[in-house]
C-alpha cells in the first residue's frame, strides 16, 4: 500500500523551525520566497513533496512561508543538529538529556527515508 509515491509527508515540529536556519529572503527569488521551489536548491515543488518550513517572520513585519524539497531539508536539520550542542545549556550539561537534540535527530531520521 505504501509506496515511494505515497510516503507521508515530513511535519517539522514547530519548536524545531526556528533552529532551522533559512537563505535570507533579499536574495531568493519571487518563486523561493513564496515556496514554489525548494527555498535552498531552487528545485519545483509540488504539495506532495515539499516540507514546509513554517510562517516566517522578517524584521520589516512581512510574512513568508518558505519550503523545501526533502534532501535540502535534511541537510539543514543536519546542520542544525550539529550546531545545536555548542549552542545548548542543556546540551553542555548532558546531552544524553536534551529534547531539542533528540527531536533533531529523529528529524533527520524521518528526513532520509
Ligand atoms: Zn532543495
Ligand atoms: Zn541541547
Amino acid at each position: 500500500m505504501t509506496t515511494a509515491e505515497t510516503r507521508a509527508l515530513v511535519d517539522i515540529p514547530a519548536e524545531l523551525l526556528p533552529l532551522i536556519s533559512l537563505p535570507p529572503l533579499e536574495v531568493l527569488s519571487d518563486a523561493r520566497a513564496r515556496g514554489a521551489e525548494c527555498v535552498w536548491g531552487g528545485e519545483p515543488l509540488s504539495t506532495a513533496t515539499a516540507i514546509d518550513l513554517g510562517e516566517r517572520e522578517e524584521t520589516d513585519g512581512g510574512h513568508w512561508f518558505p519550503r523545501a524539497c526533502r534532501p535540502c531539508a535534511r541537510r539543514a536539520v543536519l546542520v542544525a543538529r550539529n550546531e545545536h550542542p555548542g549552542l545548548c545549556e542543556q546540551c553542555a550539561d548532558d546531552s544524553i538529556i536534551c529534547k531539542t537534540l533528540r527531536s533533531l535527530r529523529a528529524l533527520a531520521l524521518e528526513l532520509r527515508r
